[in-house]
């Protein structure tokens, strides 16, 4: 947890002093009354606001929505959220299986020796029956997963696997097999949650919400229909955002059922067809809506709260295009979507950026009431006053309308980028913006904007089309 924290501070761009908040999840290897004072006290901070967080798988999306929350508020300025656990090496396997299983109801179903793959391999099994989902279709999704995870070097599985290799595994809770199901991990993950962007390399929340139908698999309201559909569509709304504008997805994917039911009940695909687009590319990294680039709970593996952490932290190293050799191209609206217990437990996050919170894209801004249309955020609409107008993601397209070559830079720093080109574009969506422009083009040329690292940012740079 210590080794997470000090690597979120670091990326944030802040001191141990700085911190005046902090969310930890629980631990199942270290179990704690206080996770996060305990924490505190030994990573050396001195918080004004903390507290642990127990909701299951969706702990660690649910703690960065308190944290958005607790700085919107004014609670607190930068908040530390934290997890981590030895859940490999620290437990013998049948205690992880049974500390687990615990999810379950202790009088009702735990007895029966029912465990967290059978409550899963329950709800596949009634799905398969209803949307006629393969063994198959599952399969895909764990290849996928995989082909994602051998790029990343922290994985805890980078062989790669086929759909046969998963088909073949040991059973473990028909119809799921050993690869159709996340390994037990050790592992820690942290962000930091900021009032204001503290690094180049910010993203922002955008919207939140969660749903809860229900704890135990026996008592679920339907096993195909659970909270994630509303859930997703009311942190969308938040966010004043369609599903259709989303272009990277961090979904939770503790087993192949999970992802499936997710994906789909969630509207990223169709009833049924899951496993048919992650084989066609639909969910890679070239593809429209990549999803866990760095392998997920599947792959890269699962060390309690902290595994949908990864999720997290994944997306936002893919938006401000620092994910290295699994870099998805420019990804500037992220959906997270994370569960807790058997499906029972559903947290959604919007992440969004632009190249003025460090990532590659340009927003702008239209009223909803008298369709006014700016470039400089604000909270309001300057020509009617309507509170709150959304945000929009520009095409970056549009025609360059003045140009001016710069000779002498304004920094130590940037004098090494100079001569450099500076221009107004008039991006097609109506709005004109300041940025660099290539060396070809011309005034009254139609521009496309590409990002390039100017000093220690990312800006936009335009060329001709
Ligand atoms: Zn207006």
């Amino acid at each position: 947890m210590s080794d997470a924290a000090s690597s979120a501070l670091l990326d944030a761009h802040l001191e141990r002093g700085q911190i005046d908040g902090l969310l930890t999840g629980y631990s199942t290897t270290f179990p704690h009354l206080m996770l996060s004072t305990l924490f505190a006290e030994h990573f050396g901070i001195v918080p004004s606001y903390g507290h642990a967080i127990q909701l299951g798988g969706a702990t660690g999306f649910a703690m960065a929505m308190l944290a958005h929350h607790v700085v919107e508020s004014g609670l607190a300025r930068n908040v530390l959220v934290v997890a981590g656990e030895n859940r490999l090496t620290g437990q013998s396997r049948d205690s992880a299986v049974q500390t687990l299983a615990q999810v379950g109801h202790p009088v009702y179903e735990v007895p029966l020796g029912a465990t967290i793959p059978a409550y899963y391999g329950l709800v596949a099994s009634r799905y398969m029956h209803d949307f006629g989902t393969t063994e198959q279709d599952f399969a895909a999704l764990a290849v996928l997963m995989r082909s994602h995870a051998c790029l990343h070097p922290g994985a805890q599985f980078r062989e790669p696997i086929t759909e046969a290799d998963v088909l073949a595994s040991k059973a473990v809770a028909s119809p799921l097999k050993l690869l159709d199901c996340c390994p037990v991990s050790d592992g820690g993950a942290a962000f930091v949650v900021s009032r204001d962007a503290t690094s180049p390399h910010s993203v922002r929340v955008l919207g939140t919400a969660q749903a809860h139908t229900h704890q135990h698999v026996s008592a679920a309201p339907s096993l195909t229909q659970f909270g994630a559909a509303a859930s997703t569509r009311a942190a969308l709304d938040s966010a004043k955002r369609r599903l259709a504008d989303v272009d990277y997805a961090a979904i939770y994917d503790s087993f192949t059922i999970t992802i499936t039911i997710l994906l789909e009940e969630i509207g990223l695909a169709p009833r049924g067809a899951a496993g048919r687009l992650a084989r066609e590319g639909h969910f890679s990294r070239s593809g429209p809506t990549p999803l866990n680039t760095h392998g997920g709970l599947l792959s890269y593996g699962h060390c309690g709260v902290g595994g949908a952490m990864a999720h997290l932290v994944e997306a936002h190293l893919q938006m401000t295009g620092r994910a290295g050799a699994r870099q998805a191209g420019e990804r500037h609206l992220a959906l997270l979507h994370g569960d807790g217990g058997v499906l029972s437990s559903h947290v959604s996050l919007v992440l969004e950026l632009d190249w003025t919170e460090g990532g590659d894209g340009i927003t702008y801004q239209r009223c909803g009431h008298c369709a006014h249309v700016w470039y400089f955020r604000r909270e309001f609409c300057p020509s009617c006053g309507e509170s709150s107008p959304p945000r929009l993601q520009s095409a970056g397209t549009g025609v360059l309308h003045a140009l001016t070559r710069v000779f002498r830079a304004p920094s130590e720093a940037l004098r090494v980028h100079a001569p450099y080109s500076i221009g107004l574009v008039d991006l097609d969506e109506g709005v004109r913006v300041m940025a660099h422009v290539r060396d070809d083009a011309r005034i009254g040329d139609r521009v496309r904007a590409e990002y390039v690292t100017f000093g220690d940012r990312r800006i936009p740079s335009f060329c001709k089309e």
